[in-house]
């Protein structure tokens, strides 16, 4: 059997573990059963994830001895609605849902936000688990218990802080994940080392964050465990969001707005806006003078940088010519950059 690790999410009453491993799907029941008030969950997923891990996960609760029914709904963000809100809710009280079912959401953030809502909104709070089987829901939206739905006057408008009874992130479920998806949920674990942990960054830049995106077991787990303890300690100080919290949103103003821009549709991933949005805060925060690019001294001058460019080999005629780039794999030599353009670069770079 592979290795588990557990990360404890403390909130008094309300806390609970995140367990985090390859193949935890199969031993969903017996984790699960400790924690019900009467042997029955309602599980919730969609269309792409149920073909690929509803059998395992009703076979897995079926041997623990828990009784079980099943609701697929729509891939997509559009399933974050109103209309699925209310098609789940009539579904659950149809099934006779009772105040000690336990709903289980099994797939991406999606699923997890709408089936936690439904949770805190179902009989006024039936409990829920957390079955993530994206990276980003393995790394960020899973934990912290923040649940909501889409309305037309934009994302997550409407919605509750309510928190899991349990989290079991399968990374072996990550194996079926578009590699577009993989790679946006990796940003949100990059935003863990960018936040406060130096450390875990070097660790991600010095060939782990390879192996992460390469699926790579133990580097997998070991940087979900290490979202997760991120994210935890963080909610644990500040469950609400009423100041701390919000450093999770590194990236995410600029990200929203991107996202707002493409309409949060497919053009653009979260992840995705997430990823550029850090750039642009780490350029925001550089014009702003609270990093330096350059490791240099406030002795250094941008005019005295730019006659040492004089002095380089790539000067002819005396203007200095500049390899710029267009994108990833496409650069191009420039050789009118204004003199006002690199002073103003060089400045914000080296004032602190
Ligand atoms: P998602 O749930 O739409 O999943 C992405 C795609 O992958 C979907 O098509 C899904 O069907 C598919 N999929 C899921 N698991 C799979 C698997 N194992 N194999 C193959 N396909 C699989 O998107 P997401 O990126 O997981 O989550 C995005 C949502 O999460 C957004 O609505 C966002 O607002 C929300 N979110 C919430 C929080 C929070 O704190 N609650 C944080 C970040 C994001
Ligand atoms: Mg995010």
């Amino acid at each position: 059997m592979s290795t588990t690790e557990t990360v404890r999410l403390d909130l008094g009453e309300r806390s609970y573990d995140i367990h985090v491993g390859a193949g935890l799907l199969g031993r969903a029941g017996g984790l699960i059963a400790p924690l019900l008030r009467r042997r029955r969950v309602f599980i919730v997923t969609d269309a792409n994830v149920a073909p690929l891990y509803l059998s395992a996960l009703q076979e897995s609760l079926t041997a623990a001895g828990i009784e079980q029914a099943a609701h697929v709904l729509p891939a997509g963000e559009n399933t974050k609605s109103f209309s699925y809100l209310e098609q789940l809710l009539d579904v659950l009280l149809e099934a006779r849902g009772e105040r000690s079912t336990t709903l289980i959401a099994l797939g991406g953030g999606v699923i997890g936000d709408l089936v936690g809502f439904a949770a805190a909104t179902l009989l006024r709070g039936v409990d829920f688990i957390q079955m993530p089987t994206t990276l980003l829901a393995q790394v960020d939206s899973s934990v912290g218990g923040k649940t909501g739905i889409n309305t037309r006057h934009g994302k997550n408008l409407v919605g509750a802080f309510y928190q899991p009874r349990l989290v079991l992130a399968d990374t072996a479920t990550l194996s079926t994940l578009p590699r577009r998806e993989v790679l946006a949920g990796y940003a949100e674990i990059a935003k863990s080392g960018l936040i406060d942990d130096a450390a875990f960054w070097s660790w991600l830049e010095d060939g782990a964050g390879a192996a992460v995106v390469a699926l790579d077991d133990a580097a997998l787990r070991q940087a979900v465990v290490a979202s997760c303890r991120a994210t935890a300690r963080v909610v644990g100080a500040d469950e609400r969001e009423s100041g701390y919290r919000a450093l999770l949103n590194l990236g995410h103003t600029f990200g929203h707005a991107l996202e707002s821009e493409t309409h949060y549709g497919p053009e653009l991933l979260h992840g995705e806006g997430v990823a550029v949005g850090m750039v642009l805060a780490f350029d925001l925060s550089a014009r702003l003078g609270r990093i330096r690019d350059i490791p240099g001294g406030s002795g250094w001058d941008a005019a005295r940088l730019i006659d040492h460019m004089g002095g380089d080999k790539k000067v002819e005629g005396g203007t200095i010519t500049f390899v710029l780039a267009h994108g990833i794999g496409r650069s191009s030599l420039c050789r009118e950059v204004q003199a006002e353009a690199l002073t103003a670069v060089l400045t914000e770079s080296i004032t602190g």
